[in-house]
Parts: structure tokens; C-alpha cells; sequence
């Protein structure tokens, strides 16, 4: 059985011993993503070679997602990793490093106390810690006080939802980091933090001098992000509705809405969208989710995301195996139920790309009105897949390509199973010999019908242009 909407699982601990790792993948891991807030290169390289094998040993295309930090603000180290912020109490936030204590923490944002007001807020741990700024010298100290206290351990991640932060999208630790991911050949970068279509520009402008293909999820965890939300879905090859800084740089009721906003603009865009964080939260430490996070997973399929993705729960969770069993049966029930599909926007008129988005989005018109079991299409650059996925199609989607790296990028795409195939003849040839191949690996049963969309001629390697109706012989 295959699902329609994918599965991220976030790479860690928990999740990178090869037999583990394999478990999942045969469990239902499209996507592997590679947290760079967390682990070292070797971490990272051990856990891209293990995904790379069992890619072959399986013949599987699992693809991976290196995620760039972006401009995450912490603070340090605090003493002896705990310290007690008390209802009332004032408190130092300095830009000089020390270790902290109950008077005085350190933050790793040297313009902080020029970027920031009297009045702002500071939240800390996932905002579970609110600071209220009280005065700043504007040079190396802020004074805040306490207003909702608690725990504090080293290293946490601070949200200022009221500060224009300073820092540029792409840090010094974020430019290794992507000089590392492609050097090792990844299919999709995400960008943390984005708050402009400039960052996503940079961003791209990078990877092109360094003649790369790998593309580029915009994760929107900003309030400026969802401003530009348009361009930056634009300039994007996919983005992250990345819930938990989200939640906490808007307010957490937006959340909900935001969400589908953001799903139906990509869905309209052909570009993938994933759903992130807190998915199946509980099941880091138990073997079964709670029903709220059920009902989560199965809104986020109805939405019609691409993907649904988890962090902790596959990096350093107790059950990586059963967390993606568990999701993927949601999903398929879900999706069994029908109520995803169809999701069909028409072409626009008069653009270069008009021909092929009509044969795209007219495959699919066919495809619901004469109940195809498959539209499938041959691609390079892999332009077709996203355009076909992007209207919902109850009919499989099959691509096949004879590049490689493509197949692996496509694993995020709603719906599509890529293949590799590389004897290209001619247009009568190629897709007899394709439907035989798809009829003996059991996606095609005798009559059932099929929709072919192909360039003719074929050599030429164009832009989609025919549109073919047949049944399995
Ligand atoms: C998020 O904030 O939801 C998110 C996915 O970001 P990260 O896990 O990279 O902090």
C-alpha cells in the first residue's frame, strides 16, 4: 500500500542504527531530515550513508532534508544546567559570556540589546519562560523581569516575537553547514527563521555557483514570513509550516488557520508543503499517541499537505518504528476515506508554461471522470510530478526518469512514485514498455485505465504536450 501523503522523520540516536533505520524505512519514511541545530558532521554523514544503503539494498529512493538552523537565538550554559527564574524577579540578559544564574543569563545575539524595546517580550524554551524587557543600555546588557518563571537548563532557544532581528537569514554555522550538505549531494534544504524572499534568494544564489540542484524548503516560523508568504512560496521549491516557533512568534491560536492558508496556497502553487512539529509529541516516551494527536495528523492529511513530519519523536523518542507504523496507519485511513481528493485549479492562459499545466491538469479531469487507476508521466526536470500531485488525484501518480536525484526529491511530493528508466525510443515504444513494466510489478491490473502524458517527439526531451488514453492489455 502506498500512501499519498509522505512521512519526514527526523534523523538522531533514536532513529540512525541501520536496523533501526531500515525498520522505518520500511514502515513509511519518505523523507529523512537532518537537524542541524543538533549533531555533528560525522552524525550526519554516518546517518546520509546508512539512508544511501538502504536505498540500494531495498531499491528504495528515500530522499533527505538538510535543515539550516537559521538565526536561532539561545541562550548559554546555565549553572549546573538548572536554574530557578522566580514571578517578579528582575534578571540581567547580557551579551558577554558567562554562565548563567538567577541574576544573569548570556545570549548569543550580539545586537541584541540595540534591536530590542522596552516592552518587548522574550520568550524562552519554546515559550515557556516570558521575560518582559524593562530598559536596555544598548551596548552589552538588558534588564527584563520575570513574568511567567520556571526551570531553565542550558542552551535554550529564545523568541523575540517583537524584535526586528538584525541578524542576517544565513549565519556563518549555516553557510558550513550548507557547504556540507552539498557536498554530500542532499535533494532539499531548509531554511529556519525565513522572514524575507531575499533569504530565499541568497539562499538559492548559493547553491546554483556551487552547481548544485538541490532545492528549497522555506520553513515559516516568522510573523514577517507570513507578510511575504506569497513571494516567498514563489522563489521556494516547497515550505515548512514550522508550528513550533510559529506558535510561539504569533499567537498560538492563529496556528490552526495559518496552517490551511498556507496549505492551500502551495496546493495552488504546485509547491510541497509540510506539516511540522509536536505530531505524535507523547509517543518520545510512550507507545501510543494521545487522541488529540490522532486528530491532528488526520487535519493535517484533510488539509492536503504533502507531508507530515515528526522530530523528537523519531530523533530521540523511545518507539522510532512504531511512531511512523502508528502515522502511517492515520494517514492511510484518512485517505482511504476520500475526502482529499480533486483538488483541481485550472492553468493559467497565455504563460510559457501553459501547454504542459493544461495536459497536466486535463489528465487529471480525465482521470476522476473515468476512474483511470494511473496518470503517468515521464519527466527530467520533474516539472510534470509537482504540477500533477498539486491537483490531488485519486489516480496514482507514476513518474518515471532516468535521473536519479530527481527520484530521491520526489519522494516529498504528494502521491507520486517515482521510477528509474532510461531506455527512451519511441513515444508508442516507451509507453508500451512502461505499462508492461508497471503491469509487472503489480501498480497496473489488466483493463484498468491509464492515462499517459509524454513529449512528443520524444527525443526532443520538451515540455509535455500529449495526452494518451489506454487500457492494460
Ligand atoms: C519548528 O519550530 O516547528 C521547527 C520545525 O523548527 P526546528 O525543529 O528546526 O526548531
Amino acid at each position: 500500500m502506498i500512501n499519498k501523503t509522505k512521512i519526514v522523520a527526523t534523523m538522531g540516536p533514536a532513529s540512525t542504527p541501520p536496523d533501526i533505520l531500515e525498520a522505518m524505512i520500511i514502515a513509511g519514511v519518505n523523507i529523512c531530515r537532518i537537524n542541524f541545530s543538533h549533531g555533528s558532521y560525522e552524525d550526519a554523514k554516518s546517518a546520509i550513508t546508512t539512508i544511501r544503503n538502504i536505498n540500494k539494498k531495498l531499491q528504495m529512493h528515500v530522499g533527505i532534508l538538510a535543515d539550516l538552523q537559521g538565526p536561532k537565538l539561545r541562550i548559554g550554559e546555565v549553572l549546573n544546567n538548572a536554574i530557578n527564574l522566580l514571578v517578579d524577579k528582575e534578571i540581567i540578559i547580557t551579551t558577554n559570556k558567562c554562565i548563567g544564574d538567577e541574576t544573569r543569563i548570556y545570549i548569543t545575539y550580539p545586537q541584541f540589546p540595540k534591536d530590542v524595546a522596552v516592552g518587548d517580550n522574550v520568550l524562552i524554551d519554546d515559550g515557556k519562560i516570558l521575560l518582559k524587557v524593562l530598559s536596555t543600555n544598548r551596548t552589552d546588557e538588558v534588564r527584563a523581569k520575570v513574568i511567567y518563571g520556571g526551570t531553565l537548563s542550558s542552551k535554550k532557544g529564545v523568541n523575540l516575537p517583537n524584535t526586528k532581528i538584525s541578524l542576517p537569514c544565513l549565519t556563518e554555522k549555516d553557510l558550513q553547514d550548507l557547504d556540507f550538505a552539498l557536498e554530500n549531494e542532499v535533494e532539499w534544504i531548509g531554511l529556519s527563521f525565513v522572514r524575507s524572499v531575499t533569504d530565499i534568494v541568497d539562499l538559492k544564489e548559493i547553491i546554483k555557483k556551487r552547481n548544485k540542484r538541490a532545492r528549497v524548503i522555506a520553513k515559516i516560523e516568522k510573523p514577517e514570513a507570513i507578510g511575504e508568504i506569497d513571494n516567498i512560496i514563489d522563489m521556494s521549491d516547497g515550505i515548512m509550516v514550522a508550528r513550533g516557533d510559529l506558535g510561539v512568534e504569533l499567537p498560538m491560536e492563529q496556528v490552526p488557520m495559518i496552517q490551511k492558508m498556507l496549505v492551500n496556497k502551495c496546493i495552488n502553487a504546485s509547491k510541497p508543503v509540510i506539516i511540522a512539529t509536536q505530531m505524535m509529541e507523547s509517543m518520545i516516551s510512550n507507545f501510543s499517541p494521545t487522541r488529540a494527536e490522532v486528530n491532528d495528523v488526520a487535519n493535517a492529511v484533510m488539509d492536503g499537505a504533502d507531508a507530515v513530519m515528526l522530530s523528537g519523536e523519531t530523533s530521540v523518542g523511545k518507539y522510532p518504528v512504531k511512531v511512523i507504523e502508528n502515522m502511517k496507519k492515520i494517514v492511510a485511513e484518512v485517505e482511504n476515506l476520500g475526502a482529499i481528493y480533486y483538488r483541481e485549479h485550472p492553468p493559467v492562459l497565455k504563460t510559457q508554461t501553459f501547454i504542459s499545466d493544461s495536459i497536466c491538469f486535463n489528465a487529471c479531469l480525465v482521470a476522476k471522470q473515468a476512474g483511470a487507476s494511473a496518470i503517468v508521466s515521464m519527466t527530467n526536470s520533474g516539472y510534470t510530478a509537482f504540477k500533477i500531485s498539486s491537483h490531488r488525484p485519486k489516480a496514482n501518480i507514476y513518474i518515471f526518469t532516468d535521473n536519479e536525484s530527481l527520484l530521491t526529491s520526489l519522494s516529498l511530493v504528494w502521491g507520486v512514485k517515482g521510477f528509474y528508466y532510461n531506455r527512451y525510443e519511441s513515444t508508442d515504444q516507451t509507453i508500451s514498455d512502461i505499462k508492461d513494466l508497471l503491469k509487472a510489478g503489480g501498480y497496473v491490473k489488466t483493463d484498468e485505465l491509464v492515462i499517459n502524458i509524454a513529449s512528443i517527439p520524444m527525443h526532443e526531451r520538451g515540455r509535455t504536450n500529449m495526452l494518451k488514453l489506454s487500457y492494460i492489455s
